[in-house]
C-alpha cells in the first residue's frame, strides 16, 4: 500500500512493543487489567521506561507517578514539546487505549533520533499516572498533578479495598511530599500532542484510518447516594417501604431518557457503577450509591440536562421517602484543539496522501487537562465498531502505524519550528 511504503517510523518495533506491553495484566485472550498504581501498572511503567532508555531518553518517575522520558533540544529555554498518554487501564480494558499514545510517542522520538534530527526544543514523552480514574473514582491524576490542578482530599480517596491513593502512590514510587518539585511551571510546555484510539464508531463508519480531533466534550461526574430504610422483604407492606434502590432506578432511567431526549444531539448519560447496601435478597435496600456520567459538546445543553436530572432526583427521593446526597467529582467544560496544530496535522496528512475527517471526542483524555496548560492537538485512530473499555477493543496495526506516522510528521514540523506558532 502506498501509505505504508512511505512510513518513516519503525512499524514492526512499535507493534512488538504494543504486544509485549499487553502481556502485563493480560485478561483472557485480548484484554488487559492494569489498574492505576497496581503492581501490574508498575511493571508496565518499568518496561516502557526501559524502552525509553533504549531510545536514548533520560527517564524519571515523578512524585505523581508519571513516567517521563526526555530528549534534549538545541535550546532548552524554549517551551517544550510534550507527547504522551497513559498506560493504566480499566478493570476490563483493551490493549490499545492510552498505550498507542505512549508507545507511539516513543516511536516518534526514537525515529527522530535515528533520522539525525535534533529538535529545537526539548521533547518529553509522558505516560501519565491514573488517567482512567477507575480505582479511586477520579481520573487524570498524574496530568493534573503535573499541571498543578489537584484538589483537596485526593490522596485520601480509597479504592474498593480501603487502600488510600496516598498509600498506593507511595508503594508505586511516587512521593506526596515532593509534589511541588514535580509540578511544571506555567509556560514550560509549549505544545502537547496525543495519539489515541477513537473509542467511538465514527472513523470506522467512514472507513478511514485516522481523524484529527477538534476538541473534547466536557464530562460531568456525580456520585449520588440515596438512603431509605432497611426491612424484611417478606413483611414490610409496599406502602410502608422506603426502598433506596427503587428510587435510584427511577433516577437512572430518567438520566437515560434525558440524554436521549434530543434526537441527533451528541449528549450521553450513563450510570456505570451501583452499590447496594446491605445487598441481600431478602432485605429492602437501605442505601444505594451510584455514579452519573453526563457529557456534551454544548455546555448549555449539558447544564440544562443536569438541572433536569437534579429535579428528577429530588422528586424520586420525595416519592419514595428517601434522603440523598450529591457529590460532584468532575466538572469539565468542552476544550478545543489549537487551530495551528490542526492545520499542521492536516498538511502533514495531505503529504501522506490522506484527508482525515475532523471529529470531537466524547471521552476525555490527558489532553483535556493539558488544554488548560498549553496548546494541544490530538490524532484519533479508527477502532473496530467503536468498542473500547472492553477486551474486544481493536485497532489494526496498519491504522496505528498511519496514526503514529502522522504524529511523527507533526512532531518533526513543530520541533523544527521552535515554538510552532506563527
Ligand atoms: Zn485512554
Amino acid at each position: 500500500m502506498a501509505i505504508n511504503q512511505s512510513l518513516t517510523i519503525n512499524s514492526p518495533r512499535l507493534h512488538k512493543r504494543i504486544e509485549d506491553l499487553s502481556k502485563i495484566g493480560r485478561l483472557g485472550e485480548t484484554g488487559v487489567c492494569r489498574l492505576a498504581l497496581s503492581p501490574e501498572d508498575l511493571q508496565g511503567v518499568q518496561l516502557v521506561k526501559s524502552w525509553m532508555e533504549e531510545a536514548g531518553l533520560t527517564t524519571r518517575i515523578d512524585a505523581f507517578g508519571n513516567l517521563i522520558g526526555r530528549l534534549e533540544g538545541l535550546d532548552d529555554q524554549l517551551p517544550l514539546l510534550m507527547i504522551g498518554s497513559h498506560i493504566d487501564s480499566q478493570p476490563y480494558g483493551g490493549r490499545f487505549d492510552g498505550v498507542i499514545g505512549v508507545l507511539g510517542a516513543l516511536e516518534v522520538v526514537q525515529t527522530l533520533t535515528e533520522q539525525g534530527i535534533v529538535p529545537q526544543m526539548a521533547v518529553e514523552i509522558v505516560a501519565f499516572c491514573d488517567e482512567e480514574g477507575s480505582r479511586f473514582n477520579k481520573g487524570l491524576f498524574g496530568v493534573r498533578g503535573l499541571t498543578g490542578r489537584l484538589e483537596e482530599g485526593e490522596l485520601e480517596r480509597m479504592d474498593g479495598n480501603g487502600v488510600t491513593r496516598r498509600q498506593a502512590l507511595i508503594d508505586f514510587g511516587g512521593d506526596p511530599g515532593q509534589f511541588a518539585a514535580s509540578q511544571y511551571a506555567e509556560g514550560q510546555v509549549g505544545t502537547f500532542l496525543e495519539l489515541h484510539i477513537e473509542q467511538g464508531p465514527i472513523l470506522d463508519s467512514l472507513e478511514t484510518p485516522v481523524g484529527i480531533v477538534t476538541g473534547i466534550s466536557g464530562p460531568l461526574w456525580l456520585t449520588v447516594e440515596m438512603t431509605g430504610f432497611a426491612g424484611h422483604a417478606g413483611s414490610v407492606p409496599m406502602s410502608m417501604r422506603r426502598d433506596a434502590l427503587v428510587g435510584s432506578a427511577k433516577v437512572i432511567l430518567a438520566l437515560h431518557d434525558l440524554a436521549s431526549s434530543e434526537p441527533g444531539a451528541p449528549t450521553v448519560g450513563t450510570v456505570g457503577s451501583l452499590t447496594v447496601f446491605p445487598n441481600s435478597r431478602n432485605i429492602i435496600p437501605e442505601k444505594v450509591t451510584f455514579t452519573v456520567d453526563l457529557r456534551d459538546i454544548d455546555m448549555d445543553r449539558r447544564d440544562r440536562r443536569e438541572l433536569q436530572l437534579l429535579a428528577l432526583l429530588d422528586r424520586a427521593a420525595q416519592e419514595y421517602g428517601l434522603t440523598y446526597t450529591l457529590r460532584e467529582d468532575t466538572n469539565s467544560e468542552a476544550r478545543f484543539c489549537a487551530d495551528w496544530i490542526k492545520k499542521v496535522m492536516e498538511e502533514q496528512a495531505g503529504e501522506m496522501g490522506l484527508s482525515p475527517p475532523k471529529l470531537m471526542s466524547g471521552p476525555f483524555h490527558d489532553s483535556l487537562t493539558m488544554s488548560y496548560f498549553c496548546d494541544y492537538g490530538m490524532i484519533f485512530v479508527r477502532c473496530k465498531d467503536g468498542i473500547s473499555h472492553n477486551p474486544l477493543e481493536y485497532s489494526s496495526p496498519q491504522d496505528i502505524s498511519i496514526g503514529t506516522e502522522l504524529l511523527y510528521r507533526t512532531a518533526v514540523h513543530i520541533a523544527s519550528q521552535g515554538a510552532g506558532r506563527d
